[in-house]
């Protein structure tokens, strides 16, 4: 299969061509056909998949056939960087259409957007939260919509953001082509979409299962000696880019200064900092000035990075959604990668349900010195008996060919101290 069969417009497959896409990816052959004949769409999909050229392309074709400058397609995502990063693919695929796309987020001046928005755009890729400020303030025009995208459904109803929806969805046309994409599917997306969409084609790829080229390794540790278990990971492992989870914005910030003082040029992007402090955070991870890029859940959503060897949880998602949207960071469109999880005994819970959701697909790794999984799970296992059985050591670190130049001026802290 390939672009061809779709029968994209040229000036779109110029787009498709410049973004280096060869072959259409899984959820593309699936919905690129279906969004074109103008149908609903609700898609089951996990991150990293091509979701977004997957809705984007349909979408840059249904523009071209109309007039210039009134808004016709709309792209609701949870976060400032998965909005920006949509906006980016649309405008890259689209350099060649004459459609404009335009961003909309909080905790950037509005000004910019309203001149913008004056000017004229064909498509907007928003928040919840400053769209319904626009809206009140009257300065964007959304009755002329054709093509509503909800995208990460599921994270945005975690965020609270579903009223704000229900909301932006009544200045909306009745009549419109809509499309729902969600990792899961918990029973409230499931309510949303019997609302919203109409006789929808429904499709699901890999349904709640991380990208079947990430590899997965728990790690068992003491809550406080996980920096310590970090240190030993980084120096014996060969790595590209690694992003590393904390659970919250303190811990993101306070891990990203360890790595630093370690010799790591590591950035932190979590909710406290200011827009242009996580873009600047994000590009320099993008650039590869910041090797380690140290960031919470919800400022991670949604960031394309390609080539992130490595993503490590230091401290374990919330749930095991959480785990598929953290690890949709690495194994991107047919990258391999690796997933480190860092569990205590604390996470018992957590680390069965992530277990059963990979489907035994997981290695339990102890290094010297740290606690063996039965100390974690608690007594005999199935994950223990497998390792027990197979005496596994999985992703038996390499030594590092030198991903990382480190500093010989003593910064790296002592074994144990944090
Ligand atoms: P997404 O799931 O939309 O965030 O896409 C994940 C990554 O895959 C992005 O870097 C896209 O640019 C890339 N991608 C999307 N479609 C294709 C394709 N057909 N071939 C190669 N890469 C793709």
């Amino acid at each position: 299969m390939n672009f061809h069969q779709f029968q994209l417009h040229e000036k779109i497959m110029a787009g498709v061509k410049v973004s280096g896409y060869i072959e259409p990816t899984p959820i593309q052959v699936k919905s690129i056909p279906a969004i074109m004949e103008g149908r609903d769409v609700m898609g089951l999909a996990q991150t990293g998949t091509g979701k977004t050229a997957a809705f984007a392309l349909p979408i840059l074709q249904r523009l071209m056939g109309g007039p210039l400058g009134v808004v016709r397609a709309l792209i609701i995502a949870p976060t400032r960087e998965l909005t920006e990063q949509t906006q980016n693919a649309i405008s890259q695929l689209g350099y060649k259409t004459g459609l404009r796309s335009l961003s909309i987020y909080g905790g950037v001046g509005i000004l910019p957007q309203i001149q913008t928005l004056r000017r004229g755009v064909d498509i907007i890729s928003a928040c919840p939260g400053r769209l319904l400020d626009h809206i009140n303030r009257k300065t964007v025009n959304l009755s002329k919509i054709e093509v509503l995208v909800l995208d990460e459904a599921d994270q945005m109803f975690d965020m609270g953001f579903l009223p704000d929806i229900r909301k932006i969805i009544k200045h909306l046309p009745a009549v419109r082509q809509t499309l729902l994409f969600s990792a899961t599917m918990p029973d409230d997306i499931r309510g949303l979409a019997g609302d919203i969409l109409t006789n929808p084609v429904s499709f699901q790829i890999g349904y709640s299962q991380p990208a079947s080229t990430v590899a997965h390794t728990f790690y068992p540790v003491e809550t406080q000696r996980k920096n310590v278990l970090l240190d030993k990971i980084l120096e014996n492992t060969e790595t590209g880019p690694v992003l590393v989870f904390t659970r919250t914005k303190i811990r993101s910030k306070r891990v990203a200064q360890h790595l630093d003082q370690s010799g790591y040029k590591t950035a932190a992007l979590h909710g406290n900092l200011s827009q242009s402090q996580r873009q600047k955070a994000l590009d320099g991870f993008r650039s590869g000035r910041y090797k380690i890029l140290v960031a919470t859940d919800v400022a991670a959503r949604g960031i394309d990075v390609r080539k992130v060897s490595h993503v490590i949880n230091y401290d374990i998602p919330n749930t095991a959604e959480a785990y598929t949207h953290r690890i949709g960071r690495t194994g991107r469109a047919c990258e391999t990668g690796d997933a480190f999880t860092f569990v205590t005994c604390e996470d018992k819970i957590l680390t069965r349900s992530i277990g059963k959701l990979l489907e035994g697909n997981v290695k339990y790794c102890s290094l010297d010195g740290f606690p063996d999984i039965s100390a974690i799970l608690g007594g005999p296992s199935g994950e223990t008996k497998t390792r027990a059985k197979t005496g596994i050591r999985p992703n038996r670190p390499k030594r590092t060919a030198g991903s990382y130049v480190k500093e010989k001026d003593g910064r790296r802290r002592a074994e144990g101290r944090r």
